[in-house]
């Protein structure tokens, strides 16, 4: 439930003061640590040639050894971290061909710290030298499990062995392009997924070997841009570590908790853990570094309050910045009390947001971040702002279950789809569910590659002309009707379009469409800024009735224009087409001001909604100062079936609120929020 990592620099054995991060284990009811144990270095007395022992390592000294003993008394669960991604001289003068090349030849040089080569992920270092290591490792210190980091290379590598095992595989040379649509360059990423979850098997059977109860667990996964497909990786891992240790660039604190349900998609009901580091990242990488408390707090309740079990990470046993250590503490204590509450058995959402590798992949490529992510953030943040509690689908997980558990599946421009999934999807409506779809969703198959139509056109009841028009300047969307998905916008005649949109017209007869499209108008000189075209008959939103299921479709890039853009009526318009397509009550209603992130859990005796409060004149960006409480919050949230609330309690405030049952709904009143709130209910 709670995790400690402790990441060794070379110089801390015989420095670092080992009883007192014990201490700290037991202060904070950590129940499992991550030790780091070899690779670059070796913190045990390892007998494995040119494995590089700590240069701070006496005789008799055994620091790894000796931590995992403090651990075991604690009666924790101890991982041991290994990473491979860097090696010393001597590896490099013994084993030449275990280093990476570039692509022009020369031995990749480590780029951080001199003297010290990158290693190639995908052949012996790996395969051979670094299985030698774990084994070691789980015979010497029977540890519960290895977690790799850096273990899946550091870019492309053109070293003998990649060259050879590659053309042994697919008859070509390693691509010189990043292009996906290039042959060579589509087969590397096949190649090198596939040998990367060879590593990964061979590795977990080899600890299993030697402890049947140990695994691997490699660090790895994500959302859209993370390149192992998460399907496999569901499959594999018993447990999983979402390595999102604190913002960076333009990141609000629900990043943490999304990448939890990216990582819960795959993993169902195994545990998923979330990995923060108290530090100000970004490029820089200030690794002893410290946050504010309010920008930890905020960063680790909105992932407690997505699933995802708190982890902190510690690099450096000798500390520089002792600034953290009471609100992790506090925080650990909070959740170590309220345990219980926290041991989530399923998520109660009923919108769902599909992820697509694939799209990012081979429609994305190098641009997946503005094509294919900044529609999902958009999208993301606008179910935020409606308080819709929101899960994450994989696209390639297209079973009855778990979709059937959602009643609106959202397709934030998943371009990349393949008639099997659009068949699914069609199936999926038919059977009742729901679709909201933007932009250039299923016009391309499932390799990216662009088709005459939208696979999904019947769907939608749109056709495709064969023209993409942007980016728009100047354009507008006139509200043509009074359906639902206005709602809020009664008053508005006009508002803006987004950048980029498709040339579409209706497949059948579509009459009185909602929005229909004003073109473009010069913007300057001020004197021609007058619109040419004041109305057309241009569908730019279309909804359609499908039996029991409701689809929405917007030809353009609502979404992510919204991400850029931040336009209160794109907001309303997005909330308006998820409400409209759900067609039922959301399982949670949560009034009063601010912007929290609001979710609903069900436990094995009871059920929770989690409001993290977000607002903050610094949420956009996630450098909180100090939080700011929000005023009183309604909440009216649905029952389960034929079950009373037995008690009802706010896990932060530790207090009894009023709570009154009626209808099958529960209503409870919050007087104010910190920083995370959790209304716990008893059934
Ligand atoms: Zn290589």
């Amino acid at each position: 439930m709670r995790w400690s990592q402790l990441t060794l620099v070379e110089n801390d054995p015989g420095q670092f003061d080992p009883a007192f991060w014990l201490d700290y284990f037991r202060r904070t009811h950590s129940d499992a640590a991550c030790l780091s144990a070899g690779g670059c270095v070796a913190y045990y007395p390892t007998k494995v040639p040119l494995h590089h022992r700590s240069a701070w390592i006496k005789d008799g000294m055994d620091p790894f050894g000796d931590l995992v003993a403090g651990c075991r008394k604690l009666n924790m669960v101890v991982i041991a971290r290994v990473d491979p991604h860097a090696a010393h001289r001597d590896v490099f003068d013994a084993h030449p061909d275990w280093i990476a090349v570039e692509a022009g030849g020369q031995k990749r040089k480590h780029w951080a710290t001199p003297g010290l080569w990158v290693t190639c992920a995908l052949g012996p270092y790996n395969f051979e030298f670094m299985t030698g290591v774990i084994r070691e490792i789980v015979t010497l210190y029977r540890v519960d499990g290895i977690f790799a980091n850096r273990w899946a290379g550091s870019g492309m590598c053109y070293c003998e062995h990649c060259r050879s095992i590659f053309r042994a595989a697919s008859g070509m040379d390693l691509p010189r392009t990043n292009n996906p649509q290039d042959p060579s360059r589509r087969a590397y990423i096949l190649w090198r997924e596939q040998r990367l979850f060879e590593l990964w098997r061979l590795w977990d059977a080899e600890i299993r070997k030697i402890n049947p109860n140990a695994r691997y667990i490699a660090n790895a996964g994500g959302g859209a841009l993370s390149n192992l497909d998460m399907k496999t990786i569901g499959e594999l891992a018993p447990t999983l570590f979402a390595d999102r240790q604190a913002r960076r660039g333009v990141m609000t604190p629900w990043a943490n908790g999304k990448n939890g349900k990216e990582y819960r998609a795959t993993l169902g009901r195994k545990a998923i853990v979330g990995i923060f580091s108290v530090g100000v990242e970004e490029a820089y990488r200030w690794k002893d570094s410290v946050q504010s408390e309010a920008e930890i707090r905020i960063w680790v309740a909105d992932g407690v309050a997505n699933g995802l079990r708190p982890w902190y990470t510690k690099f450096c046993g000798t500390l520089h910045d002792q600034r953290w250590l009471k609100p992790v503490e506090e925080f650990y204590n909070w959740h170590y009390r309220h345990e219980l509450y926290l041991r989530n058995e399923e998520p109660l959402a009923r919108v769902a947001l599909v992820y697509s590798q694939q799209t990012a992949t081979y429609y994305g490529g190098d641009r997946a971040g503005p094509r294919v992510e900044d529609h999902t953030l958009g999208f993301y943040h606008a179910l935020v702002e409606a308080r819709l509690p929101v899960e994450m689908v994989h696209d390639r997980l297209p079973a009855p279950d778990p979709l059937d558990r959602f009643k609106v599946l959202v397709l934030p421009n998943i371009a990349a789809l393949s008639s099997a999934q659009c068949d699914q999807l069609r199936a999926y409506v038919r059977r009742g569910g729901s679709l909201v779809a933007t932009y250039e969703t299923s016009l391309y198959d499932e390799w990216g590659v662009q088709r005459p139509n939208f696979g999904l056109g019947d769907l939608f009841g749109a056709k495709y002309n064969g023209r993409r028009e942007g980016p728009m300047q100047n354009s507008y969307l006139a509200l043509e009707s009074r359906h639902p998905i206005l709602k809020g916008l009664e008053d508005a005649p006009r508002i803006v379009n987004g950048a980029w949109r498709l040339d579409v017209s209706a497949a059948g007869k579509f009459p009185n469409p909602p929005l229909t499209l004003i073109p473009s108008y010069p913007d300057l000189p001020m004197e021609e800024v007058y619109p040419r075209v004041p109305k057309t008959d241009i569908p730019e939103v279309f909804i359609r009735e499908i039996g029991a299921g409701r689809v929405v479709y917007f030809p353009w890039d609502i979404d992510r224009t919204f991400w850029e853009v931040m336009s209160v009526d794109h907001g309303k318009l997005l909330r308006n087409a998820v409400e409209w397509a759900a067609n039922e009550p959301p399982p949670v209603e949560v009034q009063g001001p601010g912007v929290l992130d609001v979710t609903v859990w069900r436990q094995k005796d009871s059920m929770t909604v989690h409001l993290v409060n977000l607002t903050n004149p610094m949420m956009m960006k996630g450098p909180f100062r100090e939080l700011i409480p929000v005023g009183e919050q309604r909440v009216r949230v649905r029952l389960p079936e034929g079950k009373q609330p037995k008690k009802v309690q706010l896990l932060v405030r530790g207090a009894t609120p009023a709570a009154q049952p009626a209808g099958g709904r529960l209503s409870v009143t919050v007087p104010s929020i910190l920083a995370h709130e959790v209304v716990a209910i008893d059934l």
